[in-house]
């Protein structure tokens, strides 16, 4: 039906003929006959001059020849791809009416959410959305490309099955033919991908939709895509180094730029410099550890196991007694018992409601650990280890994190987890990733006798202060696996019954494997300039899970429910 694209029509076009289709973005009047129409496709704008008899309203969708010329001068429009010019001569073809839209279909005029999603197909035609969908292509496309290289195989894996331990609430759909079972729609191939391992296939990957029935938020949907691999007889250095490739192309692919590579940091490490094991590379105000500055200090709040410091370098002027006031509650809300501020003076004197408490040594001592100059404000927690790391940790992000979309682009691996992230109302240990993940070979001893110091061979990969995935190295040998469940308290019985299939797999030859997932909404969302999943995916559920397109979840047909052997509770009143 067309010669080219809207946004395509350049200078070097003109002269030629051309048709093309589109729907109309804008009409203005020009004198009694004449209109000035802007029809618009994928690509882009362009202007049509056509005789202002027709009926052509906004969203109508129009097939228009004519020939490409100049703009006359002093029209042109350097905001438009094809601003230099437009197609005069117009024969318009009005293919399908439209109704006006709900809102207008353009980049600059914001609209609520909820309106957008409810017309989510109109929504779609806006440069921005298009702009996004092409990013996610792109990226997808990037990724086959890389892991096929590296060469790892697509293999497809259930939607319709079993409990998978990620630790979310997991979606159930009930059995029509077996009533009263019920199938668990994965929170992500975990299991298969590990079975697949045992079935021989070496290298796997998958772009896959994983569902998680957990509350929603910015980054976070009841369904989302991975990049899931697995790969057997690999160390962590190598799964790292297929994940690094792979999400490296996929970002040369979009912005045209290799990043540098990806640094590896210990969780330790994270923990203590930033205070965050997803930690913001893109700017400093490091933690500093202050512990030992006052090992000897006369100042109570500061008796504590762990002193550390933030350098909010140059903020001391922006911060009067209310912003300071505010700083305080933050930090006490986050669990501190309270939060020091000093400000450094010109002369490099600290001023600070408890600068007497501290001695002269301390006070140069804060003033050298942590790099203070003239106009810096400093900021120091006291307390358990733990909780200094995260208090700071967090103010450092509020001080001094800019939106998660800005540039430049810092990814960072995150190593060395602890396999266990605390403990559960019954004492028993939580997996800090999923209980199929390796220990530390170094720690191996301590998983009966201290487990909470037993680190793991788990890995995350961090953009940008967002995480964007999570991968181990798997128990293969039932002798580990079985006092690593002993350890989390599950018994063999419930083992068998929950992890049996998988179990009795590893009886029958389990390769050493190990694999990692890619959150692919969260690094398209990054690439694309978006703080927002949502923004990336063509339709999305609102943060309460609805879908305001198809109103889903909607009730069913009472035929429906007794074909599936359901009955419904009345609602909770
Ligand atoms: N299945 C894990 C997840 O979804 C990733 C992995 O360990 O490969 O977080």
């Amino acid at each position: 039906m067309r010669t080219d694209m809207c946004g395509d029509l350049r200078a070097t076009d003109i002269g030629r003929t051309v048709a093309v289709c589109g729907w109309v973005a804008r009409r203005r009047e020009h004198g009694e006959h004449l209109a000035f129409i802007d029809v618009r496709d994928r690509t882009g704008l362009v202007q049509c001059v056509v005789d202002g008899a027709h009926d052509l309203r906004s969203e109508y969708v129009v097939r228009v020849t004519g020939t490409v010329r100049q703009r006359p001068e002093g029209t042109t429009n350097a905001d438009l791809t094809t601003g230099d010019v437009e197609i005069g001569d117009c024969t318009v073809e009005v293919l399908n009416a439209a109704e006006p839209p709900p809102f207008p279909i353009s980049d600059r005029v914001d609209a609520d959410e909820n309106v957008r999603l409810r017309y989510r197909y109109l929504d779609l035609r806006r440069d921005r959305m298009q702009r996004n969908l092409r990013v996610r292509a792109k990226v997808n496309s990037a990724l086959r490309t890389s892991m096929e290289r590296q060469g790892f195989v697509e293999v497809e894996t259930p939607l319709l099955w079993t409990p998978t331990p990620e630790g979310a609430r997991e979606f159930v759909v009930p059995s029509r033919l077996q009533h009263g079972s019920f199938y668990v729609l994965p929170q992500s191939p975990q299991l298969a991908k590990q079975l697949l391992m045992v079935g021989g296939v070496d290298r796997y990957y998958q772009i896959a939709r994983c569902l998680r029935d957990e509350d929603l938020r910015a980054d976070r949907q009841f369904e989302f895509t991975q990049l899931d691999i697995e790969a057997s007889f690999v160390t962590q250095d190598e799964v790292l180094d297929v994940i690094s490739e792979a999400v490296l192309d996929a970002a040369e692919a979009v912005t045209g730029n290799r990043p540098d590579p990806i640094p590896r940091i210990p969780w330790v490490d994270a923990m203590e410099r930033y205070g965050s094991d997803k930690p913001d590379l893109r700017f400093g105000m490091i933690l500093m550890e202050l512990t030992e500055v006052f090992a000897a200090t006369e100042f109570n709040a500061f008796k504590a196991p762990c002193i550390k410091g933030i350098n909010a370098a140059g903020l001391a002027a922006d911060y009067g007694r209310n912003k300071l006031d505010s700083l305080t509650d933050r930090a006490k809300q986050l669990g501190a018992k309270g939060l020091v501020w000093l400000k450094v003076g010109d002369g490099g004197a600290l001023d600070s409601p408890v600068a007497k408490f501290l001695s002269p040594q301390e006070q140069e001592g804060i003033v050298a650990v942590l790099r203070a100059q003239p106009g810096d404000l400093l900021l120091l927690v006291a307390d358990e280890r733990h909780k200094v790391r995260e208090v700071l940790g967090t103010l450092r992000n509020d001080l001094g994190r800019p939106p998660v979309s800005d540039g430049p682009y810092r990814y960072a691996w995150i190593t060395e987890f602890p396999l266990f992230e605390g403990l559960d109302d019954q004492g028993n240990p939580v997996s800090a990733h999923h209980p199929f993940t390796m220990p530390h070979p170094d720690d191996l001893d301590l998983l009966e006798t201290d487990p909470l110091k037993v680190r793991s061979q788990s890995y995350d990969l961090v953009l940008n202060g967002w995480e964007l995935g999570s991968g181990s190295i798997r128990i293969h040998r039932a002798d580990i696996q079985s006092r690593l469940f002993k350890t989390l308290g599950i018994t063999d019985e419930e083992a068998q019954g929950r992890f049996g299939f998988l179990l009795n797999a590893f009886r029958f030859g389990a390769p050493p494997h190990g694999g990692f997932a890619v959150g692919l909404d969260r690094l398209i969302a990054i690439l694309a300039g978006e703080d927002n999943i949502r923004e990336v995916i063509a339709f999305p559920k609102t943060q309460s899970g609805l879908d305001p397109l198809t109103d889903a979840p909607k009730p069913v047909a009472d035929t429906v429910l007794r074909d599936l052997g359901v009955r419904l509770l009345p609602p909770p009143t």
